[in-house]
């Protein structure tokens, strides 16, 4: 048996660069290190409180996912199985990257092929919101493109907001959690 509150699995998904493993590394460890190893497929996995009770959470980090030609956004099949494991999603951009916003489509598209419940938690996320200087994506374009999706989203900075972070994580745990007893 697992842990007395279960056990969650979560995908983050994007772009090469838009700061995956830093937003995952983040929410474990509170800790923002600056450099990470490019293409880890890496498994994370710790115990989170949520509502006082102790949940197993696991993070699957997803490199190489996608094949962009010009403004054609293709999903590697690779990302099948680790799309198909997960029940709650992050999808992220950078805002300085307006080809990683428009690779959220494909990548949300492709989610939601392998998991039709509109139920399924994705939340949509535009990084690194502290690079004000070198914005190419304007909040409000997120917003419009997490609401044709019927996602949530937020602009949130991993190097300078732990708490944004944690609290993405909190609620995509929740959501997944409640899915799971309902
Ligand atoms: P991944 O390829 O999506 O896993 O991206 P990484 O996590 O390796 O991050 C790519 C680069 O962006 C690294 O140099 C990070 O330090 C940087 N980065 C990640 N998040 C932020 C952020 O919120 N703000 C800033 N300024 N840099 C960030
Ligand atoms: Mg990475």
């Amino acid at each position: 048996p697992g842990p007395p509150g279960g056990e969650v699995r979560l995908a983050v998904l994007g772009a090469r660069g838009v700061g995956k493993s830093a937003l995952i590394v983040r929410f474990l460890t509170k800790r923002f290190i600056g450099d990470y190893e490019p293409n880890t497929g890496s498994l994370y996995s710790r115990l989170v409180r949520l509502d006082g009770e102790h949940v197993a959470v696991q993070i699957q980090d997803t490199p190489g996912c996608l094949q962009v030609q010009g403004d054609r956004v293709q999903v590697l099949d690779s990302l099948s199985r680790c799309v198909k494991w997960a029940e709650g999603f992050l999808v992220v951009y950078s805002i300085t990257d307006y080809g990683s916003y428009q690779a959220v489509r494909a990548l949300h598209q492709h989610i939601r092929q392998l998991h039709p419940d509109a139920r399924t938690p994705i939340i949509v996320v535009g990084n690194k919101a502290d690079l004000l200087h070198a914005r190419q994506v304007q909040a409000k374009e997120g917003l419009q493109l997490a609401s044709d999706l019927g996602s949530l989203f937020l602009e949130i900075s991993t190097s300078e907001n732990s708490q944004g972070v944690c609290d993405v994580f909190q609620y995509l745990c929740k959501e997944v959690s409640k899915l799971q007893h309902a």
